[in-house]
């Protein structure tokens, strides 16, 4: 199977022996379900009554103000069920797993968020649910945790390794060796072996078919510029993909951390840190030493910390199609304060880096330029992240007293 899902030479299924079967099953329900009319309606449907399809185009118009230029709108992925872009993904796949007549999913999860996701549509669809997550992260994210066991998961803490995502994708991968017969594994982004980053971004894309439709709509005219963000890529192919043949600038946005000469961040396709490599079962930019030894990343927004990246955006960059950038975790959160206060919207930290990157840009266009920004997720739900990431000194002393409470 190594000669299919290539993107001129990134991605691809490097692939033990034992698993090639049950992805040649996977590919098979895919391309059947993909081709099959009535298979979009049901995914379209379940979106619309079980999430917030289609989710709505938002005119920022007090940003919009503030910057004096383009006319700036944001796609609110937030009102998704369980509060981003996610659940387009596990819904979606969810649907396969009931054509293959598998019972149970497993998935990995560095942030939690994709774990919650997964285990609600577990719960909604009667599967049986395992989640793989680092010991270090299952301590970050105590209240996801908390969650996915409340939703019927059970939470496997990974002790090998790092102790976060990329051993958490390692386990995920041996226990689907061992069940693949009852048990499909619900991959969280547009990145690992054929056919998940195709997978992945053809049910993210609905993102982009109805942004498509509803900016016509509203303004006649096709946005100048689109802002995404970047971890795997999955959100920002999701919205990019119903544009790639239109003369509209697309814009994604990685994790500069601390800054990019500090090498304490996650840009990948930014910066010149990256480069290409074969891990977790495909080909792309890592993150890597000379030795092709994984580095430690480092963002503010947990889910954009990740040493890989989607092929299908590898292969974007080196054609020139998309422009990659980088913001900084103050940058982040400057934005993230700015679109609270003028808009009375609370994206995810991830998304704020779209914001941050097209509140740079915005006042050099003209009135008559519009842009858009894919706004992934809610930052609400992340109010640990959140508060920390804004160092409230009153929310550190209402912790403090929380855990004063449990002692006593
Ligand atoms: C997980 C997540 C991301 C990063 O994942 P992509 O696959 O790059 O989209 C971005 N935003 C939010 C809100 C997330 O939860």
């Amino acid at each position: 199977m190594k000669d299919r899902g290539y993107y001129e030479g990134f991605g691809g299924a490097y692939l033990p022996e034992i698993l090639i079967a049950t992805f040649d099953e996977l590919v098979e329900t895919f391309q059947q379900a993909k081709s099959d009319p009535g298979f979009w309606q049901e995914y379209t449907d379940i979106m619309s009554t079980y999430s917030c399809r289609p989710t709505p185009l938002t005119f920022a118009e007090n940003l919009t103000r503030r910057f004096g230029g383009a006319r700036i709108y944001i796609k609110r992925e937030d009102l998704n069920h369980t509060g981003a872009h996610k659940a387009n993904n596990v819904m979606g796949q969810g649907l396969l797993v009931k054509r293959m007549g598998k019972t149970r999913v497993i998935a990995e999860t560095g942030a939690g968020q994709h774990g919650v996701a997964t285990a609600t549509m577990a719960a909604k669809f009667g599967f049986k649910c395992t989640i793989y997550m680092g010991e270090v992260d299952v301590r970050r994210q105590r209240p996801n945790v908390f969650w996915m066991e409340r939703l019927g998961a059970e939470v496997i803490t990974v002790r090998e390794g790092t102790r976060i995502l990329k051993d958490a994708i390692n386990e995920s991968f041996r226990d689907w060796v061992t069940n693949m017969d009852t048990t499909h594994y619900v991959l969280g982004t547009a990145c690992g072996p054929h056919p998940f980053p195709e997978m992945v971004s053809f049910f993210q894309s609905i993102i982009g078919k109805e942004a498509r439709e509803q900016i016509l709509e509203k303004e006649w005219s096709l946005p100048s510029r689109i802002y995404a963000c970047v971890g795997g890529g999955s959100n920002a192919l999701g919205i990019f993909k119903a544009f790639l043949d239109d003369p509209v600038e697309l814009v994604g946005v990685e994790a500069a951390g601390k800054g990019l000469a500090t090498g304490h961040h996650a840009a990948r396709l930014s910066s010149e840190d990256a480069s290409v490599g074969v891990a977790q079962g495909y080909k792309t930019y890592f993150l890597q030493d000379n030795d092709g030894q994984m580095k430690e990343t480092h963002s503010v927004a947990a889910g954009l910390d990740y040493v890989g990246v989607s092929p299908i955006l590898s292969h974007l960059k080196e054609t020139g199609r998309i422009r990659f950038e980088a913001t900084t975790d103050q940058e982040v959160v400057d934005a993230l304060s700015l679109t609270i206060q003028k808009e009375g919207l609370i994206p995810a930290l991830e998304s704020a880096h779209a914001f941050a990157q097209a509140f740079k840009e915005a006042s050099a266009l003209s009135k008559k330029d519009i842009i858009l920004i894919n706004q992934s997720g809610r930052g609400d739900k992340d109010i640990f992240t959140v508060a920390d990431a804004f160092a409230d000194p009153k929310w550190q002393e209402f912790i403090k007293e929380k855990a004063e409470e449990y002692h006593a």
